[in-house]
């Protein structure tokens, strides 16, 4: 079978870019395969985000442009498809086909497996295919392994919220809280590692109110974390997004535990001011924060944080905002992402009073972003010196050169040879900036001599 080029864009988190590869491997059988390019693709795919700030204006100026390569080819006798998918698609499908006609396939998060019958459904049928369903189990049972396609890999185990944050579209556009079976997670964590992969990324909304089935009864995540780390090969394991809320003692204690989870954690947290997170609906308060991060440093002293802020939420007061600040200086959070409050429709934060200026968001986060980006630096530049176990996994933008993670996702540039990719090999930190770091290996590497690679390493 000729192959057809499928170009994906996707927007947003590590959950979208995962729940893009699965659709590229949904889509293989039809003959689709990755291009680089829109233009001469049979299939254009958009997998968007809503957390993102004008999401939707966002999509209609990308559909803008693949309308005219739509339609280059259309004139040429070729047929290029559109798919929007993702939690724009679910939350303004019917908006998207009324702005984007020439839009193919609306297709939402729970529901990509179903891309291959709505592909052949268009070439008999030439009416738009929507899909927009809640069905999390079915997709799961029903979307192809997942393959290793290099050294680290995203594995979702849980999709859905039940918290409801008030500024938050993911319960409505991710539905309730799903957890996969423990034995579907684990044998998806085999088939990765017999593949190459060396470090998993568990992935879920809310990945540490994982509950999965285990032969009927329910499985925490600290359970899960302990079996992932039992399967030979997986030697680094990280997970994200996690709510303070569910941070609980067991899965607190494996931090302390196995050396392969990454003494690197982010934990939203979003405001520094209990009046501010009732008003969020997070369900907690900085105390409850601030003692989490006691116990996991009690556990886990080598451990760093990276959250999340929003800054300019309605009614924020100029004394909320400074609680915001002082508490991003005193839990000295290594990374954090940093978003101005957009209203997202259908959310109850979008009609709440006090709704404040484009001005005195930018003007908050640019000062807390400061804020930040001091502790940053101030983290890197103490890396200096240390030798840090860095598995490589991308070249470099200088022959020779590749770039590896460290444990702290710190990205790190260094000279290695290419049968290097995948080792986890041990560098001597040169050099510092704000978000990446340079390094040396500290054991020259004699042809593909394993030894040197550095199995099971922490920091
Ligand atoms: S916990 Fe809050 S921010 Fe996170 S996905 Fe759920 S509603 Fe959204």
């Amino acid at each position: 079978m000729s192959k057809k080029g499928l170009y994906t864009k996707t927007f947003g988190c590590q959950m979208n870019v995962y729940d893009s590869q699965r659709m590229g491997d949904v889509l293989k059988p039809l003959g689709f395969a990755d291009t680089e390019s829109p233009d001469g693709a049979e299939l254009i795919l958009i997998n968007t985000c809503h957390i993102r700030e004008k999401a939707a204006e966002k999509l209609f100026s990308e559909l803008g442009r693949y309308r005219q390569i739509k339609e280059a080819r259309e004139r040429d006798g070729e047929r290029t498809l559109i798919a929007v998918a993702g939690c724009v698609a679910q939350a303004e499908g019917e908006e998207i086909l009324r702005r984007a006609p020439f839009v193919d396939i609306v297709v939402g998060p729970q529901t990509y497996h179903r891309l291959p019958e709505m592909v052949s459904r268009l070439g008999t049928d030439r009416a738009p295919q929507v899909d927009l369903d809640f069905a999390p189990e079915a997709k799961f049972d029903q979307l192809p392994a997942n393959e290793a396609n290099g050294p680290t890999a995203f594995l979702s185990i849980q999709e859905g919220c039940d918290k409801f944050c008030t500024f938050c579209v993911v319960p409505y556009t991710r539905g309730a809280e799903y957890s996969r079976p423990l034995a579907d997670v684990i044998a998806e964590a085999r088939g990765l590692a017999l593949g190459g992969v060396r470090e998993v990324t568990l992935l879920g909304q809310n990945v540490n109110a994982y509950h999965g089935d285990a032969d009927g009864r329910s499985a925490n995540f600290a359970e899960l974390i302990r079996r992932v780390a039992d399967i030979d090969g997986i030697e680094r394991i990280r997970y994200t997004t996690s709510h303070p809320i569910d941070m609980d003692d067991d899965l607190i204690a494996v931090h302390g535990e196995l050396a392969q989870l990454m003494p690197f954690l982010h934990l939203p947290v979003q405001s520094g001011s209990d009046s501010m997170l009732a008003r969020m609906n997070r369900h907690h308060k900085i105390d409850l924060y601030r003692g989490i991060v006691d116990k996991l440093l009690r556990a886990r002293p080598d451990l760093k944080l990276s959250t999340d802020f929003i800054v300019g939420f309605p009614g924020e007061t100029d004394a909320e905002f400074q609680a915001t600040l002082s508490f991003a200086r005193e839990m000295g959070f290594v990374q954090a992402y940093c978003f101005k409050y957009s209203a997202r429709p259908g959310t109850p934060a979008a009609i709440l009073p006090g709704q404040l200026s484009e001005a005195i968001k930018s003007e908050r986060l640019a000062a807390l972003q400061q804020v930040l980006e001091t502790n940053q630096l101030v983290f890197n530049e103490s890396c200096v010196d240390r030798v840090m176990p860095i598995l490589f996994d991308r070249p470099g933008r200088k022959p020779g050169q590749m770039i590896g993670r460290s444990p702290y996702m710190q990205p790190v540039h260094a000279m290695v040879p290419d049968h290097a990719f995948g080792d986890i090999l041990d560098v001597r930190i040169v050099s510092a900036r704000t978000i990446s770091l340079g390094g040396e290996l500290a054991v020259p590497i004699l042809g593909s001599n394993p030894s040197v690679t550095h199995r099971g390493a922490n920091v």
